[in-house]
């Protein structure tokens, strides 16, 4: 059996900040390997449109931009292959990933793992996905023209995909737990000032019915305890609803080894983790803003510091002991 290559840095994930490290590790001239357990760029691979990242064409779409940055990173030599970690090995000079496929060997390592979209949790609503139950507005909003959309949460992602699907739905609810968005209000504005979009406020989904395709939903007022049943119009037979309620840090697989808080992985902020050599970078983080251009310079920060822990340079070689796991 042949030993496998030991890359100086291990990148775990492709979104926006694995890729930016990919990029600042290829620059500084480092063996760098991403690894991608499905598809390329996260969670902006279901974003219609992308209109806050500094230098994003007009009407950029999160696939379009994360195309660009694929290529680029592999422009500047990274390496990517296609596994999921099932085991992490992230303590010593050379740690070790298990994949479902293979094995993979680094001086360092980049945690880029980003989240997953939160489902409701009600009932339904697992048999119904891709039967009218939705998670990702560009991958599924054409199925919905010219029918009734409900789209569930009251935050930026909530708003935004709720005024995309405009495009596709006659009408466009957006039901939300209370009677005021979340969503920062320039987005907030676009909701506002667009006719076919409607609120119910205070309002939860507590079940989502149908026989193969979604037929009808449950929806509790808060309030006042009320239930009220909404059917699909006769015609169209179904209606879609989109989820859009938050998102579940991808940490499990380091829950022992690094501290985690509320499941997103606590660093200081140079991205080192409580093991040397160890960072993380993007929405895996613990941090205040979740955005592209904050995973992509998490990245870009992650990658020097996993350079200059390769050469000794490093200012923190010790674990910094508020971020280990006692
Ligand atoms: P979020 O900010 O966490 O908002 C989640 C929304 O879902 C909130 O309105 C929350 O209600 C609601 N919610 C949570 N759990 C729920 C449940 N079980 N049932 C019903 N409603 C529930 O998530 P996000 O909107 O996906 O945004 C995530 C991050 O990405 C944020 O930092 C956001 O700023 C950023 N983002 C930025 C942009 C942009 O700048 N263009 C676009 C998208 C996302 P409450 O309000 O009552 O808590």
């Amino acid at each position: 059996m042949t030993t496998p290559q030991i890359y100086d840095v291990l990148i775990i994930g492709a979104g926006p900040a694995g890729l930016a490290a990919a990029l600042y590790a290829g620059r500084s001239r480092l063996s760098a390997l991403v690894i991608e357990k499905e598809k390329d760029g996260g969670q902006i691979v279901i974003t219609a449109e992308i209109d806050n990242y500094p230098g994003s064409l007009e009407h950029e779409t999160g696939p379009s931009l994360i195309d660009r940055m694929v290529a680029q990173a592999r422009r500047f030599g990274a390496e990517k292959v296609y596994d999921a970690i099932t085991e992490a090995h992230l303590e010593g000079d050379i740690k070790r990933l298990v994949g479902k496929k293979g094995e993979y060997l680094g001086r360092s390592v980049i945690i880029a793992t980003g989240a997953h979209p939160r489902p409701i949790g009600c009932p339904g609503e697992r048999e119904l996905i891709g039967k009218g139950v939705s998670y990702c507005a560009t991958c599924d909003g054409n199925f919905f023209e010219d029918m009734e959309i409900f789209v569930i949460g009251g935050g930026d992602t909530a708003v935004e995909e709720a005024v995309y699907l405009t495009k596709f739905g006659r009408k466009v609810t957006i039901v939300h737990r209370r009677d005021e968005l979340r969503a920062v209000k320039s987005i907030q504005e676009k909701a506002m000032n667009n006719t076919k979009i409607h609120f119910l406020w205070d309002s939860v989904v507590s079940e989502l019915h149908g026989d193969g395709v979604l037929e009808a939903m449950t929806v509790k007022n808060v309030k006042t305890g009320k239930e009220t049943r909404i059917e699909a119009d006769e015609e169209d037979g179904t209606f879609g609803v989109f989820v859009f309620v938050g998102f579940i840090p991808e940490s499990q697989l380091f829950a022992d080894q690094l501290l985690l808080r509320n499941g997103y992985i606590v660093t200081d902020e140079m991205m080192h983790t409580g093991i040397p050599g160890v960072f993380a970078a993007g929405d895996i983080r613990e941090k205040s803003l979740r955005q592209v251009i904050t995973a992509a310079a998490d990245g870009a920060i992650a990658a020097m510091e996993a350079s200059a822990y390769i050469d000794g340079l490093c200012l923190v070689n010790e674990p910094n002991p508020s971020m280990v796991v006692v």
